[in-house]
């Protein structure tokens, strides 16, 4: 029963293919004059192409790295400052979405500047305008507050209400050339978002409903994506999906899957998606109980045990890594008490001790 609950989106959010055609007319709509774009190589040329016609476009950064660095956050913030920029649109998959929010932060305050040229990953005041326009199905991080950024090896995870885009513009007709395995990780990533939005302890009603109707589509979808990424429908509905899978989590905030997946990422390198989908299925029998059940069911399966067995398949299908000879040489009691010390894992419905991530890693033979 819903007794009680604060729920907030603030990000105006406009979906469609084709969208982002008309990116000048949005702009100028939303009273940006002059942004900077942050995007990778990938994107570089046609976003210099459209600098044409869209004369809001100022400069573009195009190096953004898998795991972004603040060296690439102070060079778009860089560029944003010489050319008076109002605004820096993120164009790309997560690490460039979070590359512009932080370089927005930079870009608006010189004590933070200042800050992270001394190698700081500090926690912003006050931002540039923010535009998130997601090309992978993908990481929600247009509708979070959140930005992860490196510093070397040193990867920092911003919670900050200032990080909230103005504007989020979803066009699944960017993620058509989004190659397969890339796909797959992605994809994963958003049923991760919904399922550890909807099992964390903050858990509440509205973001729940995103969870459900985020599985669903991903369920159907993501294998049909994975295999011809020019089905448009299939990229819509997944992009959708990423989208649900966004708000699933930007309240509750995710837990265990996340927690294991910034270790697996640090040490075992691990893409994002890739580091999530490791722990999932384990996670969802871990989790399992009459929410989760309900969820599964919902979601158009028998129950949670066949859950965990379609995120096994999907991993399976693509390739992914999946068990600990994967991952080469294994430090066992470093991982555990990695995972165990990452702070997201207090959102985790079932405690999970150094000795039951020990159990559960073990399992991943
Ligand atoms: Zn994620």
């Amino acid at each position: 029963m819903v007794t009680e609950f604060v729920y907030a989106q603030p990000v105006k959010i406009l979906f469609g293919a084709h969208r982002f055609d008309h990116l000048s007319e949005i702009l100028k709509e939303h009273g940006i004059q002059r942004a900077v774009v942050a995007c990778d190589r990938f994107f570089s040329e046609r976003i210099r192409g459209m600098m044409q016609d869209t004369k809001e476009i100022v400069a573009v950064f195009d190096d953004v790295e898998e795991n972004p660095q603040l060296s690439g956050v102070i060079e778009t913030a860089r560029l944003a400052k010489e050319h008076g920029a109002d605004c820096v649109i993120g164009i790309g998959g997560g690490s460039t979405i979070d590359t512009a929010k932080f370089a927005a932060a930079v870009a608006a305050d010189p004590e933070i500047a200042e800050r992270c040229w001394k190698g700081e990953v500090p926690f912003p005041k006050e931002t540039l305008h923010i535009v998130a326009v997601p090309t992978t199905a993908g990481t929600g991080s247009e509708v979070t507050q959140v930005s992860v950024v490196s510093h070397g090896r040193d990867k920092k995870t911003i919670n900050n209400p200032v990080f909230m885009p103005l504007l989020a513009i979803v066009d699944p007709y960017l993620s058509s050339t989004v190659p397969p395995r890339t796909t797959m990780n992605t994809g994963i990533d958003a049923m991760a978002h919904a399922l550890e939005g909807y099992w964390s302890k903050n858990h509440q009603p509205i973001s729940d409903l995103c969870a459900i109707e985020a599985v669903r589509l991903i369920l159907e979808n993501l294998e049909r994506a994975y295999r011809d990424g020019n089905d448009l429908e299939a990229r819509t509905k997944m992009a959708y999906a990423s989208l649900l899978g966004g708000l699933s989590f930007a309240l509750p905030k995710t837990a265990g899957s996340h927690a294991c997946s910034y270790p697996l990422s640090e040490d075992y390198h691990l893409p994002h998606g890739e580091a999530c989908a490791f722990t999932l299925d384990s996670f969802v029998r871990i989790n399992a109980d009459e929410r989760l059940e309900y969820l599964s069911r919902a979601a158009g399966l028998k129950d949670t045990a066949e859950l965990a067995e379609r995120i096994r398949a999907l991993k399976e299908t693509a390739g992914l890594r999946r068990t600990l000879s994967d991952l080469g040489d294994v430090d066992m009691d470093k991982l555990v008490r990695d995972c165990a010390a990452h702070p997201l894992m207090q959102n985790n419905p079932v405690q999970m001790t150094e000795e039951k991530l020990r159990e559960m890693f073990e399992a991943l033979q």
